[in-house]
């Protein structure tokens, strides 16, 4: 039989700031296959892409407030403490050295990512060492861009949640979960102008926001 409790995932990002986009859709995640721990870990440096706005302390503060009361949750800080680029696969090996060799594992991103991720530093070392599981994001295609990427998801895709449980790394799983259509470039912007954002973050982090006097 399947141990439903057992399979625990990261969830990485920036965070800057955390909102309902990322929280909704791995909350529904959890009850549809069962997740017995999510690991939300900002990152520090993210190599690709424009420093964040918020600091990394004001970053972590704002997903302990976010993650308060649901337990599913927790905090890692070990890609905020790094002082060097956050490297998933890197991050992913360390895991599974702490974790053994049969635990499963997963990683969680948006369909925005699963379409970038053949171009992450050593993609296949982070399929060696766990899952990916997919939240879908809506303006997205479904479909990778290039052949020989939509090959490489065909080949590691499983619509079979239980394979989640019962193997410990290695297969992609495209996950139904609900579509928000929430980034935090749109609450950014959103903030700069002075608009209500009440609806696409909860109302602790929307405080710490207001307090700090972020984004504006
Ligand atoms: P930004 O707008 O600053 O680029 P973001 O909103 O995309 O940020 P990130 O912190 O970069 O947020 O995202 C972390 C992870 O959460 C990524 O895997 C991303 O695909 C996923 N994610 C973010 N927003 C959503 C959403 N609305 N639906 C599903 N997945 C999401």
């Amino acid at each position: 039989m399947v141990d439903m409790n057992q399979l625990q995932a990261l969830f990485g990002g920036t965070f800057d700031p955390v909102h309902y986009g990322h929280l909704k859709p791995v909350e529904a995640l959890a009850n549809q296959i069962g997740l017995s721990r999510v690991i939300i870990m900002p990152n520090n440096v993210p190599p690709h892409r424009p420093q964040p706005e918020a600091t990394s302390e004001q970053r972590k503060a704002m997903v302990e407030l976010a993650i308060n009361d649901k337990p599913l949750f927790t905090l890692d800080e070990r890609e905020l403490r790094r002082e060097s680029p956050s490297y998933t696969a890197q991050t992913l090996q360390a895991w599974r050295e702490e974790q053994g060799p049969t635990r499963s594992l997963a990683f969680i991103i948006g369909q925005d990512s699963l379409l970038t991720f053949p171009t992450w530093h050593h993609y296949e070392t982070i399929l060696n060492n766990s899952h990916l599981i997919v939240c879908r994001r809506p303006g997205y295609p479904l479909a990778m861009e290039n052949e020989a990427d939509q090959q490489w998801l065909e080949d590691h895709l499983t619509h079979n949640a239980d394979d989640l449980h019962t193997l410990p790394a290695g297969k992609i799983y495209l996950a139904e979960t609900p579509w928000f259509n929430i980034s935090a470039t749109l609450i950014r912007e959103r903030l700069e102008k002075g608009e209500n954002c009440d609806d696409l973050l909860p109302a602790s982090v929307l405080n710490y926001i207001n307090q700090h006097g972020l984004y504006r």
